[in-house]
């Protein structure tokens, strides 16, 4: 192994977004402070597990890590720098939400040597961030974002949601200009889901149903709506200097995000902290995602066989480890192709050659011939790629790559 990306993951935010399924919440001082000591032992044992392997990238995710105090970066930071090889050249994020910013906070991320924020907006309405129960309102991120700018930051990526109850294209059109007129390095647009478990899931279980039936909806906006939306946000973006490079990514030229096309790309990259994934030797290992657990083992982490239920494999863990899956050869393959196809350059060709041994075209010649055919799918002699109409029906294109 020459190089890995790691994944930190913050469990903590100020408080638990209407639409949000993700792996957080608030939580009081002592557990942060003793969730963050356990993180610290957990990214020492992988730095001698792995021999303080180089990271081409580190992602610092959540939660909202920014609404920690500073100096439990700052200690994270010099844990991951002792442990693992840190290059000048290591891409390393931070996840951050408006409101939470400070100029100490921003001072000693830049000392720490994170170089890239990413700043989760959302939406530059008020009404329509008070609807998805964020903690923020615009004129609190613009005031972060400003105060980021002059702290030197130079890479800022900015998440937005579209398809929220209500969205237009014109509504979100001005979210977008808003956002545009700030020229931020890269913006990401990420369409609203439902989830279940989620006060918006109560909310909006009906309309899901009808927008499944393809019926009228009451809030939640009808695919054509949602297809103009995409449209509109393409154009706009295309027009102001930002290349699309993911079907929800988009940057300007230099500025995609190395962390994600690893994840693309099928990279192998660790995950510490809760519920964290790891990609290592095709297993995927999860961490456990009781916080109190995870703070007990993290006292004594030692490596430990996890038997994969499906496959009834054995590999090498550890006890901080819920499950390992040992992924087949052909889901490799799948995984290959379903995540390469998310981005606009494609797969490329001969990675697909050196990590299995089998051209593509001889793996999946009659998916290839069909999609192609179908207009959805194109090739050059080095790669292939998901043409417009192919990214827009991306599910059905992908799932031809299923054995
Ligand atoms: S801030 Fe992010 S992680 Fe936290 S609850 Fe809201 S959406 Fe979820």
């Amino acid at each position: 192994m020459n190089e890995l990306e790691l994944y930190v993951h913050i469990p903590f935010c100020m408080k638990k977004c209407n639409y949000c399924d993700f792996l957080s919440g608030p939580s009081d001082e002592k557990t942060q402070f003793d969730y963050m000591e356990g993180l610290k032992r957990e990214i020492a044992f992988y730095g001698g597990m792995y021999g303080r392997v180089r990271l081409s990238t580190i992602y610092i995710g959540g939660g909202t890590p920014s609404w920690l105090q500073e100096s439990y970066i700052e200690e994270l930071m010099e844990v991951i720098c002792r442990s693992f090889s840190v290059g000048e050249d290591t891409e390393i994020t931070i996840e951050c939400n408006p409101g939470t910013l400070t100029k100490g906070k921003l001072d000693c991320y830049k000392r720490s040597g994170i170089s890239r924020l990413s700043i989760g907006l959302q939406s530059a309405d008020d009404g329509e961030l008070k609807l998805l129960g964020r903690v923020h309102t615009y004129d609190q991120f613009l005031r972060n974002y400003e105060l980021a700018r002059t702290c030197g930051f130079a890479n800022i990526n900015i998440d937005l949601m579209d398809c929220l109850p209500g969205h237009t294209p014109e509504k979100f059109y001005r979210t977008l200009m808003k956002v545009v007129r700030l020229n931020p390095e890269h913006i990401s647009c990420y369409t609203l889901t439902i989830e279940k478990g989620t006060p918006f899931y109560d909310r909006y279980k009906f309309d899901m149903v009808k927008l499944r039936a393809g019926m009228e909806t009451e809030e939640l906006p009808m695919e054509d709506t949602a297809y103009q939306i995409g449209k509109m946000t393409q154009d706009v973006l295309a027009q102001n200097g930002y290349m699309q490079y993911e079907i929800s990514n988009y940057a300007k030229k230099g500025y995609a995000c190395r962390h994600n096309i690893g994840y693309w790309q099928r990279k192998e990259y660790l995950g510490a902290g809760l519920g964290a994934a790891s990609l290592i030797d095709e297993v995927r290992y999860s961490n456990i995602r009781d916080i109190g657990e995870y703070i007990e083992k993290s006292f004594r982490i030692e490596r430990e066989m996890i038997t994969d239920e499906k496959s009834e494999k054995s590999v090498c863990g550890t006890n901080l480890h819920a499950d390992a899956c040992v992924i087949s050869r052909n889901a490799q393959m799948e995984e290959f192709m379903f995540l390469g196809l998310r981005m606009n350059e494609g797969i490329e060709k001969s990675r697909f050659y050196q990590k299995f041994g089998f051209t593509v075209d001889f793996i999946y010649k009659e998916v290839i011939e069909k999609l192609i055919y179908e207009g959805l799918l194109a090739e050059t002699p080095g790669r292939l790629y998901l043409t417009e109409t192919g990214m827009d029906l991306n599910n059905y294109a992908v799932s031809q790559f299923l054995f």
